[in-house]
């Protein structure tokens, strides 16, 4: 494959936008060499500024859940722009999003447009605090939920509770205030909340982790966490901003039948245009100005323009079945993944859950982050680069989930298990 427009590109841009790149995990950092450029995405597939063709695994990070440039969301764009690009005043696209979401998330009785993932999980927190008088959140190892202060945040090694940043910038003072507990530990849950339980404002939590790959929460752990919350009086915040419409309609809240208190979303309620929300009881969101005295606002949240690809996007994935079709895709990809790399040689698992799904190059089952953290990630790299080179764009780090899109029909998931085929052989060589 020729890359000669890509590696031009990708020069101009280093001079100019820090790592050449607008958001970090763009660079190739972790699997090495450089970034395409892509000039246009249809369907399953992005075309990069060479010519070449790749499917594409990783939707733009999660929104282009029906594929690119789906005709009805672009249509819904095109009719949207002739009445003009934003009003900063209430139109009537946003009452009806705010249906929609309250209709297929009933634990949001209420909700706020936001502008992205970060803005929303941001906003919840500060809700969460104001609303509860405490200071103290709880997160898990291998969760993101965007780059706000609070969150770029590791446990400390000495004391669990007492958090350190992983970004210069956070003040140590804010990061003390956020403890890290390992995802799918129980006891861990247990023993933090008889330890500080009284002073933890909330809980937030990735209910399927897709940013440590993709990790499903064991039976029972979420519903653990909503009893340890409700009898300690904490707020618990399921961060759907990947999960959410894609692992089920209703979100992992949905399919796991656990009710949270906040639920973040992003991704997919733009349909491709930066948009985030959050929502969740009416108590609580009543507290929210200009209702009540916790502050939030945003020049462009509910855009016009936003919430028409928006309300495009989940008029989609309304439609029945749909759910059951993308998964009924990813599980066949992944049982292909499984057999391809049984061929070669290559210790392989996976996860699946709906139209999310992880790869591990390991030969156990994975559902913690220490385990996701073992696993052979170099030869996920060289994997990548084979795939890549045979036309299959998955996310660039073996700690990112891969996304099924409607577009990826039967044929693409053979032509993607076919290079699969060959990237394994690639993998053991
Ligand atoms: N929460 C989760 C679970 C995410 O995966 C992300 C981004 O990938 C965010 C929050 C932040 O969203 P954004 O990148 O739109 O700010």
């Amino acid at each position: 494959m020729n890359h000669d427009r890509s590696h031009a590109l990708f020069n101009r841009a280093k001079a100019l936008i820090p790592g050449g790149v607008n958001s970090p995990v763009r660079a190739f950092k972790s699997v090495g060499g450089e970034p395409f450029f892509v000039q246009r995405a249809d369907g399953a597939y992005l075309y990069d500024v060479d010519g070449n063709r790749y499917i594409d695994y990783v939707g733009s990070w999660g929104p282009m859940i029906t594929g690119h440039n789906h005709p009805k969301v672009r249509e819904a764009v095109e009719r949207a722009i002739r009445d003009g690009l934003s009003y900063g005043a209430p139109c009537a696209a946003e009452v009806t999003m705010a249906e929609t979401i309250t209709r297929l998330v009933p634990s949001c009785e209420m909700v706020r447009m936001v502008n992205s993932g970060t803005e929303a999980t941001l906003s919840a927190i500060r809700l969460a605090r104001g609303a509860t008088g405490r200071q103290r959140i709880v997160k898990f190892e291998g969760c993101y939920h965007g780059h706000g202060d609070s969150f770029l945040v590791k446990a400390g090694s000495g004391m669990l509770t007492l958090g350190v940043p992983t970004s210069p910038g956070v003040p140590a003072g804010l990061s003390e205030l956020t403890a890290t507990l390992s995802y799918n530990d129980f006891e861990g849950a247990t023993q933090l909340f008889e330890d500080i339980g009284g002073e933890v404002a909330a809980v937030i939590i990735e209910p399927v982790v897709g940013n440590a790959n993709c990790l499903p929460p064991r039976e029972g752990y979420l519903q653990h966490l909503r009893d340890l919350c409700t009898r300690h009086g904490a707020l618990l915040i399921f961060d759907e901003v990947m999960t959410g419409f894609r692992v089920a309609l209703g979100g992992a809240q949905a399919l796991y039948g656990v009710v949270p208190d906040l639920s973040t979303f992003g991704k997919i309620i733009g349909g491709g245009m930066p948009v985030g929300a959050y929502g969740g009881r009416r108590d609580l969101m009543e507290q929210i100005a200009p209702a009540g005295p916790i502050y939030q606002a945003g020049t462009l949240s509910g855009n016009p323009v936003a919430m028409a690809a928006g309300l495009a996007m989940l008029d989609l994935v309304s439609e029945p079945g749909f759910h059951d079709r993308l998964s009924a895709t990813t599980v066949a990809l992944c049982e292909g993944f499984v057999a391809a790399a049984r061929e070669a040689g290559v210790a392989l698992t996976t996860n699946a859950v709906g139209a999310m799904f992880g790869l591990f190059f390991t030969d156990s089952k994975v559902d913690t982050y220490a385990q996701a953290v073992a696993c052979d990630t170099a030869a996920f790299n060289r994997f990548f680069h084979a795939m890549l080179e045979r036309g299959v764009y998955l996310a660039p780090s073996a700690f990112e989930a891969g996304f099924v899109s409607s577009a990826h029909d039967d044929a693409i998931v053979d032509a993607t298990l076919a290079a699969a085929r060959e990237a394994f052989a690639v993998v053991v060589a």
